[in-house]
């Protein structure tokens, strides 16, 4: 297999984490007298470009079933933070009702929905039905395609070049990420600016998040690749913030190569941090393999020795990243009883490979469970929050980049 980006053959493995179901295939109970399908969960390390991506692998189509959904407006903490992005991005760059904004990737309206209320035209791209049906309620035009250089070019056509172009995790669950980098330059005004948020790789490795890693999620970004990536296709980084999301993510700001703007200081210190880190050089992406089975086996150690106690365990959140750490333990519903989700479309189906039951949380109340797991680490606080009260002999855990009590 050669480099999504720049072509160069693969031959180093950052991460192989065996083989798992896709996370977002949620078993019903009549999935459960079925064969269930497997894919290889490998993830390579280009020493050209260093753009770490998912091996390819056959019958990747059937990854992506059309009748599952992830609404982001079940998480209020993600509500605020794209409410205070709306807010930061309207008065940076003086939007106004003459201007246009599109979200690639605008999932139920819940970022849109704030340009809306302030009078701004703007367009979601969304191909997921259920969410762009929701996002077209709250008054968003929405166009269900996937993007790319294609569309990107039939927009200027329609003159509809946009002054902001936002995409927030997005970027790295694209498979073709040269297309859809060559969409946001034909698809951006002249001095438009594009703003892209994702999980930065520099953070993945750091703190070990190799729960992060599933199919639908084909790069893990640096800010040097993701450089080299706007370069290719003629656009630049010109600023950079590092956000507490998803357990370090940066949104980057684009735009053409030749704009005027001047490229800030962030942008220099983050891709020094990187180089000192050793991002360009085989080290850190060769160690990460024994830190992740580090954490698998001692996740496991923890819930034997509980259930030997005679303790009692459930989790919280059915997540992508509680599917690739569970399956990657091999934990089942003998060593975890359920998990707790409050996302109405996974209740009382069953995670992907393991077999858990999805409750509402409702049920940990009942339960009073002597652990809740929280599998998406990156909320542990907000779900403590949320279920101490009602349960205050319970130990919350998290098991990323350590198990631990929180
Ligand atoms: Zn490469």
């Amino acid at each position: 297999m050669n480099c999504r980006h720049c072509g160069s053959p693969l031959t180093h493995t950052f991460v192989d984490l065996g083989f798992a179901p896709p996370s977002n295939a949620y078993l019903t109970e009549a999935d459960l007298s079925k064969p269930e399908k497997y894919f290889p969960l490998k993830v390579m390390v280009c020493d050209e470009c260093w753009l770490v991506q998912t091996e390819d692998y056959a019958d990747a189509d059937e990854l992506f079933s059309a009748d599952y959904a992830y609404f982001s407006s079940t998480s209020m903490g993600w509500l605020a933070h794209a409410k205070r992005y709306a807010g930061q991005m309207t008065q940076q760059l003086s939007l106004n009702a003459d201007s246009f904004v599109i979200e690639v990737a605008s999932n139920d309206g819940y970022l849109l929905k704030n340009f809306v209320d302030a009078g701004i035209p703007c367009l979601g791209i969304e191909p997921t039905a259920s969410t762009a049906e929701a996002a077209e309620k709250l008054g968003i035009p929405v166009l269900r395609e996937f993007f790319g250089e294609a569309l990107g070019e039939r927009l200027a056509k329609e003159g509809k070049q946009a002054d902001l172009i936002v995409g927030n995790n997005v970027y790295a669950h694209v498979p073709d990420i040269n297309d859809f980098t060559k969409g946001l330059k034909a698809a951006l005004k002249p001095n438009g600016t594009i703003t892209l948020e994702f999980p930065h790789l520099m953070r993945l490795i750091e703190h070990a998040q190799f729960d992060t890693i599933y199919h639908e999620h084909f790069s893990y970004l640096s800010l040097f690749t993701v450089s080299q990536i706007f370069a290719s296709a003629d656009l630049r980084v010109w600023h950079v913030e590092e956000l507490p999301t998803h357990g370090g993510s940066l949104r980057i700001f684009g735009c053409h190569a030749d704009d005027a703007i001047q490229t800030t200081n962030t942008v220099r210190r983050i891709l020094q941090e990187e180089a000192q880190r050793g991002m360009q050089t085989l080290t850190p992406y060769v160690e990460f393999q024994p830190r992740a089975d580090t954490i698998k086996n001692d996740l496991l150690e923890f819930l034997i020795q509980q259930k030997k106690a005679g303790k009692t365990i459930a989790a919280y959140g059915a997540a992508a990243k509680g599917n690739t750490l569970l399956n990657y333990a091999g934990v089942k519903p003998d060593l975890l009883l359920f998990v707790c989700d409050a996302a109405v479309a996974k209740q009382n189906k069953y995670m992907p490979g393991s077999h858990i039951p999805i409750l509402n949380p409702a049920a940990i109340v009942n339960a009073k469970p002597d652990y809740v797991l929280i599998l998406p680490w990156n909320i542990a606080e907000e779900v403590k929050g949320q279920l101490s009260q009602d349960l205050p002999n319970t130990r919350f855990v998290t098991a990323v980049p350590e198990v631990r009590s929180i």
